[in-house]
């Protein structure tokens, strides 16, 4: 089964103004595969106008970080999907750890979040993963499993479809330690599974699911070789032009 592959980068909150446009710019100088949906997530107040310098490119698009769960309102220094969508946004994270863990999201808070986006034709990348402690206890696969569910089983086969999924050991997150290729494939094949159950097959090898937690320029490859590994999420080597350009070329 040929699912798109993807590599979305997740730039946090970091650089300027000026940063983010170089960097945008750079990336469209550069040699990006054509068959790789490559999606740059900057921070909300970049989304415009990097998403104009990368709006004819083959393989770039532009995406957020987050979105409220609310259509609109009294939430001060809040950022809508409504928003987002009107200056072309059409990939939105969402259940990242870091926002999981900052800002305490639940998977109530999630789901509106998923559903608010969907409704707009927006398409999530929904991350899951599981601390380290739950690793070592070894209840990784349930963890996530249980995360899923909670979080995406609401959907129908349609909608599940419209939804990018993010496999992100918190463990691997900005720490430099990476799951084993084999670590990732185990996982990504576990959620495809629970997927399956619920959706078919057919529906669940559709959908792309990426890893991220640490990848970078030179462990890409590896991951990315796994039958069930469709892709990165890549936050600190996303920040750098060559490295990025490098895991986009790394299938
Ligand atoms: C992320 O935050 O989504 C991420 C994968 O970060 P890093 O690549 O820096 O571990």
């Amino acid at each position: 089964m040929k699912r798109q592959k993807i590599v979305a980068g997740n730039w946090k909150m970091n650089k300027t103004h000026e940063e983010a446009l170089s960097l945008a710019q750079t990336l469209t100088e550069k040699s990006l595969p054509s068959d790789v949906k490559v999606i740059l997530c900057t921070p909300s107040v970049f989304c415009s106008e990097v998403g104009k310098i990368v709006a004819n490119h083959p393989s770039l698009n532009i995406g957020a970080q987050n979105c409220h769960h609310e259509e609109s309102g009294a939430y001060t220094g809040e950022v809508s999907a409504a928003m987002l969508q009107s200056i072309g946004v059409q990939y939105v994270i969402v259940g990242h750890s870091e926002r999981r863990e900052y800002q305490k999201e639940t998977s109530a808070v999630l789901v509106k979040k998923i559903d608010l986006l969907q409704s707009k034709g927006m398409t999530p990348i929904y991350c899951c993963g599981e601390p380290l402690k739950i690793r070592e206890k070894g209840t990784h696969v349930r963890h996530v499993a249980k995360q899923i569910k909670d979080e995406l089983f609401h959907l129908d086969k349609d909608a599940v479809q419209n939804i990018i999924i993010a496999y992100e050991p918190i463990w691997a997150i900005g720490t430099g330690l990476t799951a084993s290729p084999e670590q990732a494939q185990e996982m990504h094949n576990e959620i495809r599974k629970v997927l399956q159950r619920k959706y078919g097959k057919r529906v669940s090898d559709k959908i792309s699911i990426l890893y991220g937690g640490s990848a970078n320029a030179a462990n890409a490859k590896t991951l990315f070789a796994q039958p069930d590994v469709d892709g990165g999420l890549i936050g600190g080597a996303s920040l750098k032009a060559d490295d990025f350009t490098t895991i986009c070329n790394s299938y």
